[in-house]
Parts: structure tokens; sequence; C-alpha cells
């Protein structure tokens, strides 16, 4: 099919690229040195988010009004080094005065619905900022709440972009401003049906920034970082890691699901179904380059990349001997459904069901309250054993599924670890091993390696 593309960029800006008036000041030029960028999308400052999450779980007097201040201080830092702060003060004292409410609140009855209202402000605040410097440096920005355009489910705390709605709301509320302005948007926050604030879990920027994309069918998505693009492992356990500088949509979207931090895992959907590629760069170091992300790849080697995920919790769940493995199944399945996790790595067997819970997208909760609703809908059908303080290191490859020397390559190097779960097969690019959490790092080092920095090993299918 041939797909008419707009000549538009959709830009996002993390957390660290807009930290402060300097990093906010670098990623304003690097909008500005490309007429093609036409949407920017931004985290809040980092920090904030983890600050306003807290706010949200409910904190006593002294530590609201420390946090705010904190806030405060931080934000009107970025205001004050503006030509004009007076024009934007207003609407920024009205976020604070309004996160300040909904923290009192907060710490009479906290809810999901309310965290997501309260830690959208970071989104906000920078977004407000962020316009500001772009209109002083000439250009003509508009800033837009993303809640009318990201229509979600109700989740609160990872709520689910609806695509159809998301796409008329372009339609009608972007496009029109794109021909002739820099629309500045949030990235991460929504709204459901009843105009309520979602988020769609942490780190949830990227993904908006690949909705738009779609939506817009726009030529490129940018994510700009602290990092110049996406690495063969994470540079700060192996710092001979090496940049990866293409990669296909499925290898870097299992790294994203298994652990690599630089992306949202949901990001590259929305790119994928519209063949939209997408770049990793540094917004410190835009001259360094980074990964582009797209359909097709000329990798020659077969092993590309080492993702760990940490915080994973293996459930064990044992199946009463009066109940068929068949219908047991199919019951566990139902109520993971009805609890919408999604089991990963799952292994059955005549004793029961096992597999892996993983929490580390949420905005609100963690594995202690999934664990909780788990145990209260399973205890009745099964004795669950949990282990938690786990981690999952994933091998991603192309074509792994034929490799015959993956077991010996990866196995040699995990002597004398205690793995205790391995998945591969299901999908073609990828095996996962779960290790205890306290031996991940020696592992990755030791298999990045063998795999990585062995040039022998790179090439086995080449
Ligand atoms: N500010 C949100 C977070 O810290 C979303 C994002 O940065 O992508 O998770
Ligand atoms: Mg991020």
């Amino acid at each position: 099919m041939t797909r008419i593309y707009s000549p538009f960029v959709v830009a996002k800006f993390g957390g660290t690229s807009v930290a402060n008036f300097d990093a906010m000041s670098r990623s304003a030029s690097i909008v500005l040195a490309d007429p093609q960028v036409r949407v920017v999308v931004l985290s809040a400052s980092s920090g904030v988010t983890n600050l306003l999450v807290s706010l949200s779980e409910g904190l006593s007097a002294q530590d609201r009004s420390d946090k705010i201040e904190t806030l405060r201080a931080l934000t009107h830092a970025i205001l004050s080094s503006l030509k004009q702060p007076d024009a934007v003060r207003p609407s920024i004292d009205t976020l604070l005065d309004s996160i300040t409410r909904l923290a009192d609140q907060a710490a009479q009855a906290s809810s999901p619905a309310l965290s997501d209202e309260l830690v959208s402000h970071g989104e906000l605040l920078s977004t407000l900022l962020f316009t500001a410097i772009l209109s002083e440096r000439g250009a003509k920005a508009n800033w837009l709440d993303a809640r009318e355009i990201i229509r979600t489910d109700s989740h609160f705390g990872c709520a689910e972009p609806d695509i159809t709605a998301i796409a008329q709301q372009v339609q009608t509320r972007l496009l029109p401003h794109v021909e002739d302005s820099i629309v500045v948007t949030q990235g991460f926050i929504g709204s459901d049906a009843d105009g309520r604030t979602t988020t769609l879990g942490r780190g949830g920027s990227d993904y908006t920034a690949s909705l738009l994309g779609e939506a817009l069918t726009a030529s490129r998505v940018d994510i700009w970082t602290d990092v110049a693009g996406i690495y063969t492992t994470d540079p700060r356990i192996v710092p001979q890691a090496q940049r990866i500088d293409t990669l296909s949509f499925s290898e870097a979207s299992d790294m994203a699901a298994y652990g690599a931090k630089v992306l949202h895992p949901a990001t590259l959907m929305p790119a994928m179904r519209k063949n939209i590629p997408v770049f990793v760069g540094s917004s410190k170091n835009p001259e360094a380059g980074g990964t582009r992300v797209c359909r097709e790849t000329e990798n020659p080697t077969s092993y590309r990349a080492l993702a760990v995920r940490r915080k994973q919790t293996l459930v064990k769940c044992r199946r009463p001997d009066a109940q068929s493995s068949v219908e047991f199944n199919a019951r566990i399945f139902a109520l993971l459904a009805e609890l919408r996790l999604q089991a990963e790595l799952v292994s059955t067997s005549e004793n029961g069901i096992a597999w892996i819970l993983d929490a580390t997208h949420a905005t609100s909760g963690d594995d202690g309250d999934l664990l909780t609703s788990l145990q209260e809908k399973l205890a009745a059908h099964c004795v669950l054993e949990v282990e938690s303080g786990l981690a999952l290191m994933t091998l991603v490859g192309h074509r792994l599924s034929q490799s015959e020397r993956l077991c010996r390559d990866v196995f040699s190097q995990l002597d004398g670890c205690a793995v205790r779960m391995v998945c591969h097969g299901a999908g073609e690019h990828n095996l996962s091993v779960l290790l205890p959490g306290e031996s991940a790092d020696s592992a990755v080092k030791m298999l990045h390696k063998r795999l990585f920095e062995q040039t022998e090993a790179q090439g086995y299918a080449a």
C-alpha cells in the first residue's frame, strides 16, 4: 500500500532534556534547527514526576510543603531565566496552587484518578515553560493540552489509548495548527470519556509521541533523551557497550519490552503500524548521531542486544489434584485476564503454572499491590508460591531460533548462576533467562563479553 506521509516530524524530549533552562534551550535549538519539526512532545522536568507521585501517595503537611517548595524553586528558576517571565508566571502559579490543593486531598484520601490528575501537572508545567522559550526565540509556538487529543480508557496509572478517537482529535485539534506553527504538548497524559485525566504508565511520553506520529502519518518520530541512541546493553553496566546504528521495529520493541530503559515498551507499535521511522538521540549531544529504528535493517550479525528487567516476581500456581490441567489452565488464565495481568514467560507442567509478574511501568502500584489482588483472586483455586527479587535477562537477536550455537553461547556463560526459568521460541528473536537479581550484572557482563566483544561470536550466522 502506498502511504502519503505528511512532511511533519514529531520530536519528543525526555525529562533530562527539559530539566532546567539550559537543557530546555538546547532542546529548543534542536527543534528550531529542523523546520519539519512541528509537534513537540515533552516529559516533565527530571525528578518532577517522582516528586508528584510521592505527593499523590499522601504525605504529612511538612513533607508536602517541602516537596512543593522544591518544585516551586525548580520551576521559578526556569521562569526567571525567561526574558518575559510575567507572561507565563500566572499560569505556572495556578498549576502550583492546583498541585498544593490536590496533594492536600491525596493526604486525606488518595485514589488512582487523583494520582493521575496530580501527576499530569509535571508535563503541564514543562510544556508551558518550553512554549515560552520557543516564542522568545522568535518561533510561532502553540501550547496544546494533550488531554484534548489523547483519548484513553479509564485505567488510571496505565491507560490504554483509543487510536480511532485520537486520529479524529488530531484531525480537528492538532492538524489545523501544525501548518503554520510548532505545537508543544505533553507526553504521558490523556483523558478518558468523562474528561478525567489519565496517564499512559511511567515513561509514557515516548508512547504519546508515536501515537501522534501515527495519527499525523508523520515522516519521522524523534526521541531525544540523554543517551546517543540504543546500545548493545546498558552502558552503566558494561562500559564497552556499543551504539547500534539501525534496529528493526521488532528488535527495538523486544528490547524495550524486556527492560532497555531508552524507550517505553509500547512506543514502537504505532510507528510500526504506519511504518514511521523512529530516531533516538541525545539532546545534549545531537552531533553524536543516534539509532534509527525502521522496518528493514541490513544488520548482518545475529546477536543484537542484551536487556535486563529487574524486580521480577516468579509466581507458581499449584494445581489441586482434583482438577484436570486443561480446566485448571483455562481458569487461571481467565482470572489473570480479569486482573488485566499479562503473564509472561509462562511455563506449564503437571504440577501447575509458573509465570513472572512485572510491575515496572505502572504509575501507581507495585508488585506488592498486584500480588495482594492476585492472592485474593487465586487463593480459592490453587496454592500460590511467590519468589521476588529476580531479574530477567533477554538476548535479542535476528532469527535466534535458527541458531545452532545459541545454547552453547548463552549457557556456557551462566555457569554457576541459578537459572530459575528460560523462555525461548514464542518469538523468533529473543531468549529470556530468569536469574536471581544479584546475579544479573555479572551475567550481563559475561554474556556481553562473549557475544558482543568477540567478533567470532557476533558473526556466527553472517
Ligand atoms: N514524566 C513521566 C515519567 O517520568 C513520563 C515520561 O517521562 O515519559 O514517567
Ligand atoms: Mg523515557
